[in-house]
């Protein structure tokens, strides 16, 4: 399992929680929608670690402006 962060954050009130796991988050979800009749909106945060590094392993190819600029290919 990856770490996930989920955050529950009601529209209507100061309610903001995390939760690590998706069950957990639904569960206060429901909650206080049910207590509140607040409308309650999350959102899944992967920890950025995997993210950021494919990004950078992108970045060194596949763009035009990472070519290497001392490439023969350039020198005309
Ligand atoms: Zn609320």
């Amino acid at each position: 399992m990856g770490e996930e962060n989920v955050v529950v954050e009601c529209r209507k009130c100061e309610f903001l929680e995390s939760y690590a796991n998706l069950g957990r988050a639904r569960v206060a979800l429901n909650d206080h929608e049910v207590g509140t009749g607040h409308d309650v909106d999350w959102q899944i945060n992967h920890v950025a670690d995997g993210v950021e590094r494919a990004g950078a392993d992108a970045g060194i190819c596949g763009t035009t402006n990472c070519e290497n600029p001392d490439s023969a290919l350039f020198d005309w």
